[in-house]
Order: C-alpha cells, then structure tokens, then sequence
C-alpha cells in the first residue's frame, strides 16, 4: 500500500462541518465524511463570511449583460462587490492549497450548476453557472481539482478527482524539495497515469526533465507542473485507460491461464460499458503484479492513484457521466 500525503482542500463549510444552510442546516455529505480522514479540510461558509448570518434570506444569481449579480431580493441588496471581496482576501489568505470540494446549486459556491435569473424576482432561470465565490476561486486556481460534491457521485468523475488530487499533492511535495532526483522519481512512477492521459504530453515532460538547456530548477519544475497542468485538465478517456491495461496486461499475457484472460477481457469490456470503476479492473492487474513479482509495475501509482479506501464509497447514480 501507497503512503499518502494529505492533500489540503478547501470545502463548503455546509457540508459536514456547520449548520450554516440559509435555512439552519447541515448537510450530511458522505463523500466529505469519507475523505476527512485523508485531507485537511479548510471549511469556509462565504454567506456567513460577510455577515449574512444563519438562517437568512436567500440570495440568487440575476444576469446583467455579461455578469452575473448575487442578489438578495428581499433586501434588494446587490451582495456581488462584498463576496468578490471576500473571496480574493480568502484566496490571498491561502498559503497553499491543492484542491476545492464545494457546494452544488449554491449561487456562492455552485461550480457549474448555480442558476441565474433573469431577474431578481419571480423569473425563469436563463442558464447555469458557477457561484460567485467560486468564480473567483476559478480564476485564481484554474488548473486545481475542483468539483461539487453532486458530480463527484458519478465514479469516473470522482476517480478523475481524487487522482488528480492526491497527484498535485504529491508534485507539491517533490517541488518544495526541487531536486531533480525526486522529480526523475515522480515521472517515472507516474508513468503509467500520465500515459493515460496523454502520450504525447508526458513525453514533452520528460524532455523537460532531461533538461537539455540546463535551465534553472524553479523553470524546469514550473515547465514541468505546466504540462501536469495539461495532463489533468479534462478526465482521461475511457479508451485511453482501457488502452493502458491492455499494456499492463501485454506484461502477464503469456502466463496467464484461458480462463483468467477471458475473465480480465468480461471486467474490460464492463468498464467499457461504464458498469464498474476502473479500480475494478486495476485491482486485478494488480494482483498480477504480485503474483508475478513485477516491481516496477507495483511502483506504479496507476495502481493505487489515491488511497483505496475512498474506493468504497458507493454511486448514488445520480451524478453526471462522461461522454
Ligand atoms: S453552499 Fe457555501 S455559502 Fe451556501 S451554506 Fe454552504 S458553504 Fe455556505
């Protein structure tokens, strides 16, 4: 089993933490429960931050031109300006941070399902959008894992998630150090993971390793978490993993018997059709890895991209799949 560094993870303070709903709730949230106990959660609550106070009136997004207000209709408050503000002193006040778990729906934190009105009252919803905190969240750090906890119930969503998440944290780490060493170390037990989400990129971050130019350290590990950058920003295709394990395969096919190729080609071919989480399939990959002593297959963190205990939490089949 991997060890893991605890990833640092802003989170909508509503969501397990505090009864802070503008009707006086908490919501039980078991994707945040599950994950308290291998993330430091910064909990933050942005209506409450600027003193809307629990319980309050509700406050919704209304579109003007191309910007959205957050509007309290029955104050006729215009609350855009306080909470802009209160996000970027939130943002500065971040010394680092390696990913966000926000609240769907909400016209402050909602990641891309907050509904705009046309107006401030009694109004068709025109379109969806991100919250105004977490606008500004978005445009400070636009390349960190970031979702709601809604989407996160679909399991390649959240697999995208928390892969990308226990990644950056772990690059964090192998930056602060800024030894090449550790970043030769990082890519190549990467190696897999990165193949997966694209090829091409992860061999341009290897040259940028080799360091051809004998740039400086700080320009060849920020050239490098460019590309990392790149890797993450859309969740790795379906085919792309399957074609990865199809490689890892290639390593055991010849000893294999009959029955267990058949076996491994059924869990494929139910991956494919979105039945099982990739963890299925990498778990008997890995149990190969074992079995016919691969070390350097068993370094790979393709196997075990984020500890397996956050595997278990169980798809509602509510949140939204990938095409
Ligand atoms: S969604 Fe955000 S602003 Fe609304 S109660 Fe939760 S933490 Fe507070």
């Amino acid at each position: 089993m991997r060890a893991f560094a605890r990833p640092k993870v802003v989170v909508s303070k509503c969501m397990e933490f505090a009864a802070c709903r503008y009707n006086g709730d908490k919501i039980t949230e078991a994707i945040v429960a599950k994950l308290a106990d291998y993330v430091e959660f910064i909990p933050v609550c942005p209506e409450v931050e600027i003193g809307l106070g629990t319980p309050r009136e509700i406050i919704r997004l209304v579109s003007e031109g191309e910007t959205n207000q957050l509007i309290q209709p029955k104050t006729k408050k215009n609350l855009t300006h306080v909470m802009t503000e209160f996000a970027d002193d939130f943002i500065d006040g971040l010394t680092y941070i390696d990913g966000f778990l926000l609240k769907s729906r909400s016209p402050s934190c909602g990641v891309t399902d907050a509904k705009i009105y046309a107006k401030s009252d009694n109004s068709p919803v025109l379109r969806k959008g991100s919250g105004t905190f977490t606008t500004r969240i978005l445009a400070a750090y636009p390349a960190k894992p970031l979702e709601d906890e809604g989407r996160l119930r679909n399991f390649i969503i959240r697999e995208h998630y928390f892969t990308h998440l226990f990644m950056v944290t772990d690059f964090r780490i192998v930056k602060q150090s800024l030894k090449i060493k550790e970043l030769v170390n990082f890519h190549a037990e990467n190696k897999y993971l990165f193949m997966a989400c694209n090829q091409v990129k992860m061999r341009e971050m290897g040259r940028v390793i080799a360091n051809q130019a004998a740039l400086p350290m700080e320009e060849v590990f920020s050239t490098y978490e460019e590309g990392l950058n790149e890797l993450f920003a859309t969740p790795v295709k379906l085919t792309d993993h399957i074609n990865v394990c199809l490689h890892v395969f290639g390593y055991f096919s010849n000893y294999l018997t009959t029955a267990e190729k058949l076996h491994f080609d059924h869990l494929l071919g139910q991956y494919r059709k979105k039945k099982i989480p990739l963890s299925s399939v990498l778990c008997v990959l890995r149990s190969w890895c074992y079995r016919f002593e691969n070390e350097y297959l068993l370094k790979q963190t393709y196997f075990e991209p984020y500890p397996e205990e956050l595997i278990a939490i169980s798809d509602s089949g509510k949140g939204r799949a990938l095409s």
